[in-house]
Formats: C-alpha cells, sequence, structure tokens
C-alpha cells in the first residue's frame, strides 16, 4: 500500500459495492493470490470508463477475467472489450469465468491467448484501433508494449496503466534496490519517464492501488 491504509480504507467505504456474482469473482482471486485491481483503481477505473464512454477497450493481461468483467460491467451496451493473456492456468480459468452465465455482460469480451508482445503486433497488422487501453501486464515489458499500444490507441484515447508504483519503491535510490529489482526498477521509471515526457501524450501519475498513469492521446 503506497497511501496510509487508514485512508484507504476509508475512501473504500464509500466506494460502489460490487453486484453479488462481480464480489464473488474478487473473493476468488484473492483467496488465490490473482493479482486484480485494487478496490480504490476499481473507483477510478470504472469513473473514467463513465466519463469516457470507451466503445473499444484493448485489456493487456486478463488473469482470471476480473478487470474485464468489471469493464463490461461500467460500460455501455455496445463496448467492445478484447482481453489478452498467455498463462496456460489462467486461461483456464478466464474462459470459465468469460463463459459464466452470471455475468451479465460476458458477451462484450473476447479473449486473445498468447504473448501480448506478439498478440499486439497482429492487432497492429490488423489494423484495430481502441479508445481506451488498460496495461495490467508483466511491469518489465510495459516499456516493450509501448510502441504498439500507441499505435493501437486513437487519438483522444485514453491509456491506463496499472502496478506503475510498484509499493512506492520506484521512489527509492536504484542503489536501495536489491540487484533482482533493478532492471524493473530502471525500466518502470523508463516507462513513466516516456509517458510523462511524449509530445503527443497528456499523463498523470497518481498512488491509486498499487499506482495508476492514465494517459491521454492528444
Ligand atoms: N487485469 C487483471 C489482473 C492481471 S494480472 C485484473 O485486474 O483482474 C497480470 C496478468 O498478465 C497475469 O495473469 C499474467 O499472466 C499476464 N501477463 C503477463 N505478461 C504477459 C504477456 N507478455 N502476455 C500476456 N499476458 C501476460
Ligand atoms: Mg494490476
Amino acid at each position: 500500500m503506497i497511501v496510509n491504509e487508514r485512508i484507504v480504507d476509508y475512501i473504500n467505504t464509500l466506494g460502489k459495492e460490487l453486484p453479488p456474482e462481480l464480489l464473488s469473482l474478487e473473493k476468488e482471486a484473492l483467496e488465490n493470490n490473482v493479482p486484480i485491481i485494487k478496490k480504490d483503481t476499481q473507483g477510478l477505473l470504472s469513473f473514467l470508463l463513465q466519463v469516457h464512454q470507451p466503445k473499444n477497450i484493448l485489456e493487456v493481461g486478463t488473469a482470471i477475467g476480473f478487470s474485464a468483467l468489471f469493464m463490461s460491467a461500467n460500460t455501455t451496451p455496445d463496448c467492445r472489450i478484447t482481453t489478452i493473456e498467455k498463462v496456460a492456468m489462467r486461461l483456464v480459468e478466464a474462459e470459465k469465468n468469460l463463459n459464466d452465465k452470471r455475468f451479465p455482460n460476458k458477451d462484450k469480451i473476447s479473449l486473445l491467448k498468447g504473448d501480448a508482445l506478439v498478440v499486439l503486433k497482429d492487432l497492429v497488422q490488423e489494423k484495430k484501433s481502441y479508445d481506451f487501453i488498460f496495461l495490467d501486464a508483466a511491469k518489465a515489458q510495459y516499456m516493450a508494449f509501448l510502441p504498439e499500444l500507441m499505435k493501437l490507441l486513437q487519438q483522444g484515447g485514453m491509456l491506463v496503466t496499472d502496478n506503475v508504483l510498484q509499493d512506492g519503491t520506484v521512489a527509492n535510490s536504484r542503489y536501495s534496490i536489491t540487484r533482482r529489482d533493478r532492471t524493473i526498477h530502471a525500466r518502470m521509471r523508463e516507462f513513466l519517464y516516456t509517458i510523462t515526457h511524449s509530445e503527443g501524450l497528456e499523463s498523470v501519475i497518481l498512488p491509486v492501488g498499487d499506482g495508476v498513469a492514465i494517459s491521454y492521446k492528444k
């Protein structure tokens, strides 16, 4: 947790209740240590979706489908969501959940299997474009994904990136970071520097959940 726990707990008491089917999927994810979006991140995401009203969402990092199903519940009926996952075990759970009749908006979602970098390049080839991208996969790869994501993001579109502050350690000096974590520390700093200094983007980094960056393509 980056922000004082008491404050986050308080803010979360003000948040909307999840519908029962999403609440039980959230519980299942937490029990199995699946790193799904935190409560405060859910609030931010739902706010952004209401304001921006996207019609074509791309998600990188499905896990078991929680955030995709969450987005499906917070978008207009004509919105479509494409989500990418590569890990076999996660894909089994994701397919099960994304086909589960409990979730009334599941038909908005299509699951693409494979390594995101490869799938993103395919989507670029197919000239696909999106007005909202939720990036929530392996942090070390964010920098590698970025050029493809920029090609896929429409002008006026929004890129929302999760887990950018790594429990706050991204702010620490590189010398205080264990050798094992130095590459990821450097890569995340490079990613944050790039999105905040690129001509075509307006970005803001928020200490919400595990750190969320919001970028608007001008
Ligand atoms: N968005 C989900 C959580 C995603 S956790 C939610 O909030 O409900 C991150 C997921 O990204 C993991 O399941 C991991 O397997 C997947 N992932 C990591 N690197 C990936 C890659 N290169 N290609 C596809 N999926 C990847
Ligand atoms: Mg995340």
